[in-house]
């Protein structure tokens, strides 16, 4: 068993200047080949469940399928729930074995994301499980707005509710299908300087591999999380497979087929946060 807490992988990430990559998973293919990729590279991975994940299969499947892939792994995996909104969310992913959750409070009022936090992460601690919280708003991109994060309300957040990750706002965007992120150093410096936590940039795909080695190298970045760089990997992948092949039919033929594409895509990820030692 190698079912690892996000407080396990991201303590030595922070301490030796690395990243992890939270790899955001949408069936058993991705996943299995995210897990490859992380023993391939000897590094700990984070499979990641999100909104859409969820809507589209049950919890209860996810959390058998990542116990699955994690029980056979020879690398430290994390079972990380993305984007609670809830308590309740939280409650269930921890009672089917999930090692992490975040709750994501940041568009509530400050008051109420600490309030509702620090319940979640005490829940959490209690299950011998991580918590991850969101301070600012990190928007979508061609969606909802951003709010850079507080330097003051990130110390006071990351203070009052024990969280073992702070996803921030700096520059960061969800869904963006290019490198065009423009980090806020001068933010991302402040926030650090007050607080020690370990820090989480969602929106990974909109920074270079280079761009994230050196967040992950000279700031308390250490967590990554990265999905529509991997969702147009496969999308890719599964064009090809079926232009290639007109008369293929088989769904395990055809799933198959994208996951030595997104083992290497999820390598170089993997390789990206880590500098040479
Ligand atoms: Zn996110």
């Amino acid at each position: 068993m190698t079912r690892a807490t996000l407080a396990e992988v991201l303590a030595p990430a922070l301490r030796d200047g690395h990243a992890v990559a939270g790899l955001v998973c949408q069936g058993w293919e991705d996943a299995r080949a995210y897990v490859a990729a992380a023993e391939a590279e000897a590094a700990p991975v984070i499979l990641q469940v999100g909104p859409g994940a969820r809507a589209h299969m049950p919890l209860t499947v996810w959390a058998a399928m990542l116990a699955e892939l994690a029980g056979a792994a020879s690398v430290p995996v994390v079972l990380h729930l993305d984007h609670g909104t809830s308590a309740e969310d939280c409650r269930a992913a921890i009672d089917l074995g999930f090692t992490s959750v975040m709750f994501d409070g940041s568009a509530l009022p400050l008051e109420d994301n600490i309030a509702q936090t620090r319940q979640v992460a005490a829940m959490a601690r209690d299950a011998g499980v991580s918590c991850e919280g969101e301070i600012g708003i990190v928007g979508y991109a061609g969606g909802a707005r951003t709010e850079g994060t507080d330097p003051d309300e990130a110390a006071r957040f990351a203070a009052e509710t024990s969280i073992d990750a702070m996803a921030v706002s700096v520059g960061n965007v969800h869904l963006q299908q290019t490198r065009q992120a423009r980090i806020d150093h001068d933010r991302l410096s402040a926030i650090a300087e007050r607080t020690g936590v370990p820090l989480v940039i969602h929106g990974g795909s909109g920074l270079s591999h280079d761009m994230r080695r050196t967040l992950a190298r000279t700031s308390p970045v250490c967590k990554f999380n990265i999905g529509t760089e991997l969702r147009i990997c496969f999308g890719r992948a599964l064009r090809d497979t079926l232009t290639d092949d007109p008369a293929l039919f088989d769904r395990i033929a055809i799933l198959s087929a994208t996951e030595p594409v997104l083992t290497d895509t999820a390598r170089r990820i993997i390789a990206g946060l880590r500098h040479p030692t």
